[in-house]
């Protein structure tokens, strides 16, 4: 039978890539809705080929389909040549799946992945026909909620989602489906469901909060105003990796998308402890998977899916201590005759990562990329990044006599403390890793080397030690990149470099607190959508919604905060303690470097989930 499909014929033939709005990938999910309970759309707030590489969107699609009861559907922002139809024609939003209208569903979830996404989480709550904000929607509305690592700071978003959801789907998500099922079959009102949800652990529902501010600006009070609403929502996380569940048939697109690739996910969480991660913070502790069970399903993945790549992802794989193990055996088993790409992203430069790189690109050695994110050991020091400048040099004499030659080497201005010392050894740096090449031997050198420098701008996020910190103005950041541009050797160094805009409104919305929102709500109503792209990023739209709401962006982005000012997301507990933040802040400053998970504890809290790497010997 022929699949029912929302958009016509004529509709599909006049806009860029109708695949992207059938849902009719390989092993798609398809159920009946007379016989299941929950219908939950999961919606990915950026184009198509975005969302369906994100590995965390294919494990929350397959957890919640492994429940007999649910329907997990997808929703993508459709492109802005179907958005025009659609208003134009009245068209309401709707799942790949069945096609039905979002309305239909029971909740509409979001995965929140950066902060130029929230103008798209708007877009479409407004193109399913909804009001952006909670309590403007209807009982028959369904239940909007959000998750992933944007909603550890969820205040500025906070006005337009009905509860969040914080840490690891695998854990507590269930329990409230379970809940909503009896919710559903006793009869109530949102409201009252979302009062239930309050007893779940890891679930944050705003309407329940209140907020006070301080004459300056600064928050005063932060606290429950409903009895059962709790003090602190403590991150949810999977400590069993190995048991958890994980897809075996992942959907695969028709499309080419941005990673056509089986995932395999090496573990969870990062022992490295450098200051200016979220994500290595966040997820504390590091939590592996067993080798054995990424063997496995590494056969089964390329069985079900076809692909042609197997990538290895973590925050930092040189760590996972299977690492040789699992490539060799990938090698042996889909290298050769089969002809499987294996990629390698997040290695550190050091010979054993260089070693098993060489393995893996033995024909084809395409780039290597290293991420020394500072010029100086000075600022190294101070974010912990744990490389010294004589790694680097010898990681990219290996890299050349392996038989690389183009190196891929990545930076940030604007990190704390930075002066013009620390940006002139950017240029620095790449001048000595080219001189490296030139020390091999003539026989060996086979052609002029590519090195590549490119510079991002310093972010600083929540729950990271540099939360208290400064970021640079617009200016600042762009002077010191005109300055770093200046100095680099054009004649054997490309440079890549950006413009700081996009910077600086992701350093407002980081930290940003709730009166963001209304910033957020009048820049999508200035037109605002896909702010991640710059074909359709506007800053005007930005700067007249900051001037609309009397909001300084400065305040939220170049303001160093005190230890004892109440943080936007101090009331979520991720097991790191804002103590342990402080200390590390404090080291930063003098330039003291702390000891990475493996070696030594630094105590930082996230042993009270009572396992991971903190509790091996
Ligand atoms: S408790 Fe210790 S070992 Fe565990 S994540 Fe924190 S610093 Fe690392």
């Amino acid at each position: 039978m022929d699949k029912k499909l929302k958009l016509t014929d004529d509709i599909l033939l006049s806009v860029e890539k109708p695949a992207r709005y059938l849902g009719n990938e390989i092993n798609v999910v398809g159920k009946d809705i007379n016989d299941i309970d929950i219908r939950f759309a999961l919606c990915f707030p950026d184009v198509y080929e975005i969302g369906m590489s994100h590995v965390g969107l294919s494990i929350l699609y397959d957890f919640l389909n492994k429940r007999e009861d649910t329907f997990c559907e997808r929703v993508f922002s459709p492109w802005d040549d179907l958005e025009k139809i659609m208003r134009e024609k009245n068209i309401e939003l709707f799942s790949l799946e069945s096609q039905d209208d979002i309305k239909a569903f029971d909740f509409l979830g979001f995965t929140v992945q950066y902060e130029m996404s929230y103008t798209n989480i708007l877009n479409t709550i407004d193109l399913s026909g909804m009001a952006v904000y909670s309590k403007d929607r209807s009982e028959d509305d369904p239940i909007v909620c959000a998750g992933g690592p944007c909603t550890y700071n969820p205040e500025p978003i906070a006005d337009f989602i009905d509860f969040f959801y914080i840490g690891e789907a695998e854990t507590t998500l269930s329990e409230i489906l379970d809940l909503y099922k009896i919710h559903k079959n006793n009869g109530g009102t949102k409201e009252e469901f979302l009062i239930k949800l309050l007893d779940i652990e890891g679930v944050y529902v705003p309407k329940f909060y209140d907020v006070t501010y301080k004459e300056n600006g600064e928050i005063k009070d932060f606290k429950p105003n409903h009895k059962n609403a709790k003090a602190k929502i403590k991150k949810q996380i999977v400590m069993d990796l190995t048991n958890a569940p994980y897809p075996s048939k992942p959907l695969v697109p028709l499309i080419q998308t941005v990673h056509d690739r089986v995932v395999l996910e090496l573990f969870r969480g990062c022992a490295r402890g450098c200051r200016f991660c979220q994500a290595g913070m966040i997820y504390r502790p590091l939590r592996e998977k067993d080798v054995n069970v990424l063997k496995k399903q590494a056969t089964e993945l390329i069985k079900n899916t076809g692909h042609d790549e197997i990538s290895l992802i973590s925050l930092s794989s040189s760590d996972y201590t299977g690492l040789e193990e699992l490539t060799n055996y990938l090698i042996d088993e889909f290298g050769n005759d089969k002809h499987v790409n294996l990629s390698l992203p997040s290695l550190r430069i050091d010979k054993f990562s260089l070693d098993i790189m060489s393995k893996v690109q033995e024909l084809r050695k395409s780039s290597i990329t290293f991420a020394p994110e500072a010029g100086s050991q000075r600022l190294r020091d101070v974010i912990n990044k744990g490389i010294t400048e004589e790694d680097i040099l010898s990681g990219s004499s290996q890299a050349f006599k392996g038989g690389w030659t183009r190196v891929k080497l990545y930076f940030m201005l604007g990190l704390p403390t930075e002066n013009y010392e620390d940006i002139e050894a950017i240029a620095k740096l790449g001048q000595d890793i080219v001189e490296e090449y030139y020390k091999l031997p003539k026989e060996v050198r086979k052609r002029k080397p590519q090195i590549v420098v490119s510079t991002s701008f310093f972010v600083p996020k929540a729950f990271t030690p540099f939360q208290w910190t400064a970021q640079d103005t617009y200016e600042t950041f762009m002077e010191k990149q005109t300055f770093l541009n200046k100095k680099i050797n054009k004649k054997s160094i490309k440079y890549n470099c950006h413009d700081a805009k996009t910077s600086m409104l992701e350093g407002v919305m980081a930290r940003g607190d709730r009166k963001i929102s209304k910033v957020i709500y009048s820049a999508w109503k200035n037109g605002a959508t896909f702010d991640a792209w710059s074909e359709f990023f506007r800053f005007e739209n930005w700067e007249n919604a900051f001037e609309e709401n009397d909001i300084d962006p400065l305040f939220y982005s170049s303001r160093e905060r005190d230890f004892e000012e109440i943080l936007p997301w101090d009331f979520i507990d991720t097991g790191v303690t804002k103590e342990f933040l402080y200390r590390e802040y404090l080291r930063a400053k003098e330039g003291i470097v702390s000891e990475n998970c493996i070696d030594s504890c630094m105590n930082c809290g996230a042993k009270s989930f009572g396992g991971g790497i903190c509790y091996v010997d």
